[in-house]
């Protein structure tokens, strides 16, 4: 019988009231009971001589208690309690509050271990309330669990125990003898004895980094089989790749990762088999638009129409624009359908869709996904997916005969995470920007020079160049209408009376924001205040300069995304980041932005220094719950997707009985997700 399936009732000392305590924390069965693992662990092993107890520090001491207790109260009326305590390098003073009992706990002349956190200052070392063992029974590393209400962790820990203790001789091993081996895992067993109960600090890493491993591979495989169970066969294949032929059109050459790119999916497409289903990752500039646009051509001249879709009309217009250029001496029929047309203009279009005289339509995704039709949609290009969810993307696919999907993104996620945030799509990756591209500087100032700064984007302007002012990101329950209009209007009236300057924020209607972008795009705007909402969707080359306020409150990524709207044309650009923060953390993030422009090496930053929250999102639901592993650990999450790799091999598609309870593990971490597709 699984483990999993006997209920944590059955142990001795837990009854229904306990077992509802424990079910709190998301514990039903004894299964689940042994993957809770310990928060943290105290080491009592390792001991602190008294006289090395730095300030601050969480310690073990070993010392007896060497004087009698003295009580009395503080001033707002708690009992107070405090003795010596001595080793053979020093003495230390322990206070305990409101326990009465302490001094007949803790004997005169009898030696303890008292694990804590201690001060010292000057000399006069001390704990408040240390936890105590009587010495001979203490060496231990003690694990210390989540907890709720009514539940303390001696209570968890004896349920562990007794967990443990009802493990088989032989426990199912998940990953096979050969697996661990060549990769120098411990076996199950050993990691769940010493993830609870280490018998030493070297066996505890061992038990972690298996358990990690095993998490993190389970992740992996499970997500690459739900990508699979979502491959359809081709509905919409091309016999002829026309990328050479598109790339005559243009006024320079395609970068190797450009051309990658296409092939990945061009590959994709004429393969029978599967249906484009992609994400395209490349910095700002890198040039992912004319990969789209080669892709498309080739559906067109494969007979098929083809739909691009930006989050914005200006961007739509922009795609439009330089679309109409590229193809202005061939038989190709672009249409834009945004908003802003009249309605019969968009009837027109609409109708000329359905009749499937258009071959290339560009706009806005709202326009696209609602009441159009197709003749004979081949292919869907989604521009800054970020903005679209799975929903969004699953709605479009509906418009055709199982149309190919490719999504572009400049949203530069660690190679590692992308693997998981985008587990339904395959990616391609364009990391190398056209030639001749200009330097952005970046420098880090504090507040004390914003008025030179400022000083300096007034000549910039007078010079006949566009700045971006990004104002303080507001803090929770700050409102951000009000600081961002605050924030302009102090600029307006103090260093900037005779210029044209514009706001942005999220509180606009988008049809505001789209008025004010487009006269900033058209240069009668010369600065724009904004907050964060003109992370995508414009692109001015004339705009030269961003300033960046606060610029600590914001993730190293979303900075990076910031600072793509500048060094877009042929002038040499700026980014200033202001910030009075001098905690390491964030000096060391914002150092970052000043030294590179790699998105990938800023994201693979942001990761380490802030953890994966900020490139999940709205997504991070769909992903089964972790209990050792993290997806910030970079490390061990490529180690895993190496091991996936070679799984997949080594077992022919999980087919190998080897790896039956692997198998099982999957399916039992993604039941989890309510997604049945996986077997
Ligand atoms: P992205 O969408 O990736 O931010 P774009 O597709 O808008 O970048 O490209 C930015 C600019 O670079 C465009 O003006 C485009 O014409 C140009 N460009 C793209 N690829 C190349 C290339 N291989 N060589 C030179 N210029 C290029
Ligand atoms: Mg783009």
């Amino acid at each position: 019988m699984s483990l999993y399936n006997m209920k944590i009732e059955e142990l001795s000392g837990i009854g229904k009231k306990r077992a509802e305590q424990f079910n709190k924390l998301g514990v039903f069965s004894v299964g689940e009971l042994l993957t809770f693992y310990p928060r943290t662990y105290e080491d009592w092993s390792e001991i602190t001589d008294i006289a090395d107890v730095e300030d601050g520090a969480t310690v073990c001491i070993r010392a007896s208690v060497h004087s009698a207790f003295q009580s009395g109260f503080t001033q707002n009326g708690k009992y107070i309690a405090k003795t010596y305590v001595a080793d053979d390098t020093g003495l230390c003073e322990l206070i305990y509050f409101n326990n009465k009992y302490i001094d007949r706990m803790l004997v005169y002349g009898q030696t303890y271990r008292f694990f804590g956190k201690a001060s010292n200052k000057f000399g006069n070392i001390s704990m408040i309330a240390p936890t105590f063992s009587p010495d001979e029974s203490s060496s231990e590393i003690r694990p210390i669990y989540n907890l709720t209400a009514g539940l303390n962790n001696n209570t968890v820990v004896n349920a562990v125990k007794q967990a443990v203790k009802l493990l088989p001789e032989v426990v199912n091993d998940p990953l096979p003898d050969s697996l661990r081996e060549k990769y120098d895992l411990c076996d199950l067993k050993y990691a769940i004895n010493n993830i609870h109960f280490p018998s030493d600090g070297e066996a505890l890493k061992k038990a972690r980094k298996r358990l990690i491993i095993e998490e993190l591979l389970v992740l992996n495989l499970g997500l690459r089989s739900l990508k699979s169970h979502k491959r359809a066969a081709n509905m919409n294949i091309i016999c002829k790749d026309y990328s050479d032929e598109f790339e005559k059109l243009l006024s320079f050459d395609f970068t190797n990762a450009q051309k990658n790119a296409i092939k990945d999916c061009i590959d994709d497409i004429k393969n029978p088999e599967v249906t484009l289903n992609r994400l395209v990752q490349g910095d700002v500039g890198s040039g992912k638009t004319v990969v789209a646009g080669s892709v498309c051509y080739s559906i067109i001249k494969n007979g098929m129409q083809a739909a691009i879709m930006a989050p914005t009309e200006i961007l739509a217009e922009q795609h439009y624009n330089s679309f109409k250029e590229i193809f202005k001496n061939l038989d190709v029929n672009i249409a834009l359908l945004t908003g802003s047309l009249k309605q019969s203009e968009k009837n027109d279009v609409r109708e000329r869709l359905k009749n499937g005289e258009i071959d290339l339509v560009i706009g806005t995704h709202a326009l696209i996904t609602d009441n159009t039709e197709f003749k004979n949609l081949g292919i869907v290009v989604t521009d800054e997916q970020h903005r679209f969810g799975v929903a969004q993307r699953a709605k479009l696919l509906s418009k055709g005969n199982s149309p190919h999907l490719l999504v572009m993104s400049a949203t530069p996620i660690p190679r590692t995470l992308g693997l998981i945030i985008f587990g339904d799509l395959d990616i391609s990756i364009i990391d190398e920007l056209p030639p001749g591209r200009q330097e952005i500087d970046t420098l880090l100032i504090g507040s004390d020079k914003r008025v030179r700064a400022l000083g300096f984007i007034k000549k910039e302007i007078a010079r006949g160049r566009q700045a971006y002012i990004v104002c303080p990101l507001v803090e929770e329950g700050e409102s951000d209408l009000a600081s961002a209009e605050e924030y302009a209007a102090e600029l307006m009236l103090n260093y900037f009376r005779d210029i044209p300057v514009g706001i942005l924020h999220g509180k606009m209607k988008s049809a505001e924001k789209e008025q004010v972008m487009r006269k900033f795009s058209e240069n009668k705007i010369k600065l724009l205040v904004a907050t964060t909402v003109i992370e995508v969707g414009i692109d001015v080359p004339n705009a030269t300069i961003m300033m960046i306020e606060n610029a600590e409150r914001f993730g190293l990524s979303q900075l990076h995304q910031l600072r793509g709207r500048v060094g877009r044309g042929s002038e040499k650009s700026w980014c200033i980041l202001v910030s009075d923060s001098t905690t390491e953390n964030s000096t060391e993030r914002l150092k970052t932005m000043c030294t590179t422009r790699d998105g990938f090496k800023i994201a693979d930053a942001d990761l380490k220094l802030r953890g994966p929250g900020d490139f999940f999102g709205s997504r991070q639901h769909g992903l089964p719950e972790l209990s050792i592993s993290s997806l910030a650990d970079t490390k061990n999450l490529a180690l895993s997707q190496g091991i996936a790799d070679f799984v997949i091999k080594d077992s022919q598609n999980l087919l190998d009985d080897r790896y039956r309870a692997l198998k099982a593990e999957i399916t039992r971490l993604f039941s989890s997700t309510g997604d049945s597709t996986l077997n």
